[in-house]
């Protein structure tokens, strides 16, 4: 296990990896957005636990529920809703343009990856996407702008026009079940990955703190970039801690130089 808090050792660090590996996963958390000034979700004095995503049974039983949910969304959509990728978000979508980042699994619902230029199919939402709604009775895709007008003039958020069921977020709130093929998608890219980098997550949201796990046993190398410990550093192969940005102005084009460089 490497441990580095060098700046210059960790990019080493890092890129010796990248260069090692053929078919690399990304699997990235709320720490990869903190440098654009959307807070993650427990560092001291986030914003998130003053405003806690209600748990999905209060939201489905209870109207009184769904209208705090919609009120504390909004507060969080006006903190981060304008702001846009990142270096690091760059970093990773010069990844998968390079063909070496077969896939970037996230818990992230801040539609950032989106917003930083990977396509659509690079992509595995694991905890869904807060930039939409969904009807939790036919699935019919609602805009935000449209429930937040509704919810501002009437003081409920709207019903579906369509089946007239319970319109959500479409993110995946605590108790609500995991999405099927987002899933399935996630564990797919994990066993054929060669190489899986970790980017800002605490790892302690499961299942999908599982996931890098899975693909270390199926063979897979871990990498763990983050600013804290996690519960999985002990099965990482490498673990660099310090902030992204600091860290990670890597070019993709020059990794395979600097490994061969070191490795003289
Ligand atoms: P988390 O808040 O539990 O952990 C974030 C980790 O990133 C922490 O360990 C922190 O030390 C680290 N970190 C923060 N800034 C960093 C930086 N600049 N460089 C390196 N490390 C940094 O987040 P999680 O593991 O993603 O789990 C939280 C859950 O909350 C997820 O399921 C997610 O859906 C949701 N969430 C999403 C967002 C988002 O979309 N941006 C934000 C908050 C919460």
């Amino acid at each position: 296990m490497a441990e580095s808090e060098d700046f210059a050792r960790a990019r080493e660090v890092i890129a010796a990896f990248i260069a090692s590996c053929e078919s690399l996963v990304i699997f990235t958390g709320a720490g990869i957005s903190t440098e654009v000034g959307v807070p993650d979700f427990r560092s001291p004095g986030s914003p998130w636990l003053t405003n806690k995503p209600v748990p999905f049974q209060d939201y489905m039983a209870s109207e009184a529920a769904r209208i705090e949910a919609w009120r504390r969304k909004f507060v969080m959509d006006d903190i981060y809703r304008h702001l846009g990728p990142g270096q690091t978000h760059r970093f990773i979508a010069e990844g998968v343009a390079s063909g070496k980042v077969r896939c970037v699994v996230t818990q992230n619902i801040d539609n950032l990856h989106q917003r930083s230029g990977i396509p659509e199919d690079k992509i595995v939402e694991l905890h869904g996407n807060g930039s939409y709604a969904l009807c939790m009775g036919c699935d019919k895709r609602h805009e935000i702008a449209a429930v937040r007008k509704h919810f501002e003039c009437h003081g409920v958020p709207p019903g579906c026009e369509a089946c007239g069921g319970i319109v959500k977020s479409a993110t995946i709130s605590f108790g609500q079940k995991m999405p099927v093929e987002a899933l399935r998608r996630a564990q797919q890219a994990m066993v054929q990955a060669d190489g899986v980098m970790v980017l800002g997550s605490s790892l302690v949201v499961r299942p999908a703190a599982d996931l890098p796990l899975m693909a270390v046993e199926a063979g897979a190398r871990l990498l763990i970039v983050n600013g804290e410990k996690t519960p999985l550093d002990s099965a990482a192969e490498c673990i660099v801690r310090g902030q992204l940005p600091e860290i990670l102005p890597i070019s993709w084009a020059l990794t395979e130089v600097n490994v061969s460089e070191t490795s003289r």
